[in-house]
């Protein structure tokens, strides 16, 4: 199996069309078309994250953080750690893959993990996506439709939510007169014809307008097709930011603190306290999410676990919801979990590729307690 074949289906669940458009996800670094011998994921990339990868007979080391993010001025190997880190990868025919704020956004990910660890029910997104679907309507011969219809939702159109398959037909009459350069498929160059058509509609996500139009081309019968389409300012209910569920039981604070510590295997928290006492809904968002602190009140949580908070944003939430900053190492890392089972899924005929989990840490922040501290 090639690095392609890994990348296409992650980015099946993870589209790079979600991705935040200032962020760089995709392929790093190496050679997409190279036989995978084994895969390793890794929150980060550093030396030692290498050093593992070729232990592991690993070519494909995919990460959640891409190295190349800010323009790199220089590939300076003896200085700049970004230039090493390549050098390392270029030199042991190792490649570079990284899903992002693709994998940040889309179900199942990031933050429906972190969900997942505390063990919520009911998960959806605390936001959806919004303005990246089209509405395309298509003119079809009665007599084709269902093959037209079916080659788009093949190709990626007409899914909402946990439905494929979603369209809207119209029947009407079409009209047009071939010139005499045409080849009409129904009567004659030169004449006016009146058609029994089926307008179809479906929506698709603006990254696989593309190839659904150029597959519904190849399926439609007519020399020239006639479409159109309209972007749409609709929310997506398959991506969003963030997540949010219940607990199964009511906690307080204090036992509420303690079972995010354990499950996020971090002595530390920092938090700004609430006034209410009892903790059940929780919202999420696995790394740097202090912009939505405002959302998640408005939605009325009770605690809201994310990472990277600033101390205004605690002062701002103090009394209104359990603020809590639980680390962004501690709550991007359970996504690589569910990278690895989807892996797995994929490569269940091919044993011999194995998914490995850098067993290290890649969190640069670590913890000093000073025993007898307050
Ligand atoms: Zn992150």
């Amino acid at each position: 199996m090639t690095g392609k074949e890994i990348i296409k289906y992650l980015e099946e669940w993870a589209p790079k069309g979600i991705a935040w458009d200032k962020d760089n996800v995709g392929l790093q670094v190496g050679n997409p078309e190279m036989k995978i011998k084994n895969i390793l994921l890794s929150l980060d990339l550093k030396v030692e994250v290498i050093e593992s990868a070729i232990k592991e007979n690993c070519n494909l080391i995919i990460t959640h953080h891409p190295i190349l993010y800010y323009p790199l001025r220089n590939l300076d190997f003896s200085k700049n750690r970004i230039a090493r880190l390549i050098e390392m990868l270029v030199n042991n025919s190792i490649t570079l893959y990284s899903a992002h704020t693709n994998l940040d956004f889309t179900k199942h990910g990031v933050s429906y993990q972190l969900a997942e660890k505390l063990s919520l029910k009911n998960i959806r997104f605390l936001k959806n996506l919004s303005d990246n679907q089209i509405k395309l309507a298509v003119f079809v011969p009665v007599s084709h439709i269902n093959k037209v219809a079916e080659t788009i939702h093949q190709a990626g159109g007409g899914i909402i939510g946990e439905y494929s398959n979603c369209s809207f037909r119209t029947k009407g009459t079409g009209t047009f007169k071939g010139s005499s350069k045409s080849n009409p498929l129904i009567g004659n160059k030169g004449v006016v014809e009146f058609v029994e058509e089926v307008k179809l509609e479906v929506l698709v996500d603006e990254w696989k307008l593309n190839q659904v139009i150029s597959a519904m081309k190849k399926a439609h019968p007519y020399e020239e097709v006639a479409y159109d389409i309209f972007p749409l300012k609709n929310e997506n209910v398959n991506y969003g930011i963030g997540a949010i569920g219940e607990l199964k039981d009511t906690m307080d604070t204090n036992d509420f603190l303690n079972f995010v510590s354990s499950k996020l295997k971090t002595s530390t928290l920092r938090y700004a306290k609430s006034n209410k006492k009892k903790i059940k809904s929780v919202a999420v968002c696995g790394g740097s999410c202090g912009d939505l602190v405002d959302e998640v009140i408005k939605q009325n949580a009770d605690a809201f676990v994310t990472a990277d908070l600033r101390y205004h944003t605690f002062q701002d939430a103090e009394g209104k919801i359990l603020l809590i900053d639980a680390g962004h190492y501690e709550t991007e890392k359970p996504v690589l979990d569910e990278i690895k089972s989807r892996l797995e899924k994929l490569l269940i005929e091919n044993k011999k590729i194995k998914v490995l989990k850098f067993k290290g840490s890649t969190n640069p922040i670590v913890f000093y307690n000073k025993s007898g501290a307050n």
